[in-house]
């Protein structure tokens, strides 16, 4: 291990970074540090967040700026607001010791009046979302002419979201001289397609293997019939009084059920979806962030604006589609250098797309048996013994234990201990007493059907029924009312899924509302498009449950 001494790093940064209290550099920065200083040429970083890799970046960055010169040097080009303030306000506690280096974080979804003037006096630095830089250029209040290190942060999740036409002109407007920095949790075709045009000769930077992250993250899944997925959540919770994570659903619906159920029953958990104001938005998360909320429920495009990693948990309600929404997820948890879980809720039938993630992720999951209520109580209790033997009485409640010591003085210690316990304990004894053992009903009915499935061999018609069972009827609200007919529908699928060969089936238009089926497998991808895109603005999707 070095340290950050070794590295190369000048004084004043180094003093910065031992008032944060940075002990040790993270492995990627241990690698990217030094080549930055040191070395020329382009590089691509596959590093997911919590591995350290912002001061990867920004160090070097920082130390490299001159701060005589007051032109836009640094350009660091990030998918969301939150990411753009996360890196700008890291960048401004890195650089205490630098005086004269001006960092602006611009992004859109905020009055451009404010970022103009913030313009005014040219930052050495500029973190940006694409679309409001592109727009900046345009006024005249930027320019890319002299900048000298250009990065790419969560590249795949700024393709993702749509933007990699403005990335293109981006990059037509930085100088051939440019340094380019592309960091990446993962690495799709298109990634590799930007680096091949963009970049020069580039080195390349993993933590761990492609795709992976660096951090020790173990990986679990849960079995469930449908109808139990809650009931297994809450086993989860309650096997996990410590928990701090983020419960991932698929949509905007999902994601409100189940935290209203989860407040209901009396946990510490809220949500965060894309029908929250910005305003409601940032309390959530404000609240997750100071560990005021230990329980966030929250869609997956929601999610990205949160700069929180260093989760115990993740818990996945459903799985996700893709494998680079999986590895998204789950890289939010493990602090750098410690470890952290991730859990997928799933179906017996799910069991091959776990099998599939094995493949692709290079990890094992290991089967997570659902805890029966006697574990459940027994972990609380010790919880609620250790918090006891860990809390500081506060010398202020003295004066009032003369008064407690008389009502308690005919009973004996282990009187009052069982009965101090049971204020808080009863609460889960109540509910588990007679809960039956899921567990065990849930493999009961996976075995019946996995011997179901093998016994008998399908009927043509039961295999068109099977069929059906693989689609998905999607609602949203605009319906003939709104002037919406077939073809407009399918073109506004297209143009915000930007997928031609996706099959769309079984189309229908009533007066406020339009259906219409699609695979199984594609339901998240469409949620995902329609909650992000700009063109579905104020359209609401959700996915229609039972009959027709
Ligand atoms: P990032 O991967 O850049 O999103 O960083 C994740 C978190 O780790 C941030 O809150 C950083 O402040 C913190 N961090 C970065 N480098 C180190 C380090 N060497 N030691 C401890 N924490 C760090």
């Amino acid at each position: 291990m070095n340290t950050f001494e070794e590295l190369g790093l000048n004084s004043q940064i180094l003093e910065s970074i031992k008032k944060i209290g940075f002990e040790q550099p993270s492995p990627i920065q241990s690698e990217v540090i030094p080549f930055l200083l040191n070395e020329t040429g382009d590089m691509v970083g596959l590093a997911q967040t919590g591995t350290g890799k912002t001061a990867a970046f920004a160090l070097p960055m920082l130390q490299l700026t001159d701060s005589s010169k007051h032109e836009t040097q640094g350009l660091i080009l990030a998918p969301t607001r939150e990411l753009c303030v996360q890196i700008a306000t890291e960048m401004g506690r890195y650089s205490t010791g630098l005086p004269g280096i001006k960092i602006v974080a611009v992004y859109g979804g905020e009055d451009i009046r404010k970022q103009l003037r913030q313009l005014d006096d040219t930052p050495q630095i500029l973190v940006a979302t694409p679309g409001r830089l592109l727009d900046l250029i345009k006024r005249k209040k930027v320019s890319l002419a002299n900048v000298d290190t250009f990065v790419l942060d969560e590249a795949d999740e700024m393709l993702n979201m749509g933007f990699l036409d403005d990335i293109t002109a981006i990059f037509e407007q930085t100088p051939p001289t440019r340094r380019c920095l592309l960091f990446s949790a993962t690495m799709p075709a298109e990634i590799a397609d930007i680096a091949k045009t963009y970049l020069k000769e580039w080195k390349e930077f993993s933590v761990g293997k492609r795709g992976e992250s660096a951090k020790n993250i173990e990986h679990l899944y849960v079995l469930t019939k449908p109808a139990l997925r809650y009931d297994v959540l809450k086993r989860i919770l309650d096997y996990n009084p410590d928990i701090y994570g983020i419960v991932f659903c698929r949509t905007r619906q999902e994601t409100k059920d189940v935290a209203e159920k989860l407040m209901a029953d009396g946990y510490n958990a809220d949500a965060l979806h894309g029908d929250l104001s910005q305003a409601q938005r940032d309390m959530v998360m404000n609240k997750f962030r100071i560990k005021n909320l230990q329980i966030l429920v929250a869609t997956d495009v929601a999610a990205r604006g949160l700069d929180v990693n260093d989760l115990t948990h993740v818990i996945h309600y459903n799985l996700p589609d893709d494998k680079e929404t999986y590895t998204h997820r789950s890289g939010r948890t493990g602090r750098i250098n410690k470890s952290g879980i991730s859990i997928a809720i799933i179906t017996a039938r799910e069991k091959v797309a776990i099998k599939r993630l094995e493949k692709s992720t290079n990890k094992t999951f290991k089967e997570m048996e659902i805890p029966s209520g006697m574990i459940i109580c027994q972990k609380q209790i010790i919880h609620l013994v250790n918090k006891m033997m860990d809390v500081q009485p506060d010398e202020k409640m003295r004066k009032f234990l003369p008064d407690v010591m008389e009502m308690l003085k005919d009973m004996d210690k282990e009187e009052v201990i069982s009965r101090f316990i049971s204020v808080e304990f009863n609460r889960f004894l109540d509910y588990y007493k007679d809960a039956p053992d899921l567990g065990a009903a849930i493999r009961k009915s996976v075995r019946e059907e996995e011997a179901e499935g093998g016994s008998r061999k399908k009927s043509r018609r039961e295999m068109r029924q099977a069929d059906k069972g693989d689609s998905v009827r999607l609602k949203i609200n605009r319906g003939r009312h709104d002037g919406m007919e077939p073809r407009k529908l399918l073109g506004l699928i297209n143009d915000v899924v930007k997928d031609r060969g996706l099959p769309v089936d079984n189309i229908d238009i009533s007066p406020k509302f339009s259906f219409f089926d699609i695979k199984k497998s594609q339901v998240g991808k469409v949620i995902r498009c329609f909650e992000s895109s700009p063109r579905a603005r104020g359209i609401v999707i959700s996915e229609v449950k039972g009959r027709r």
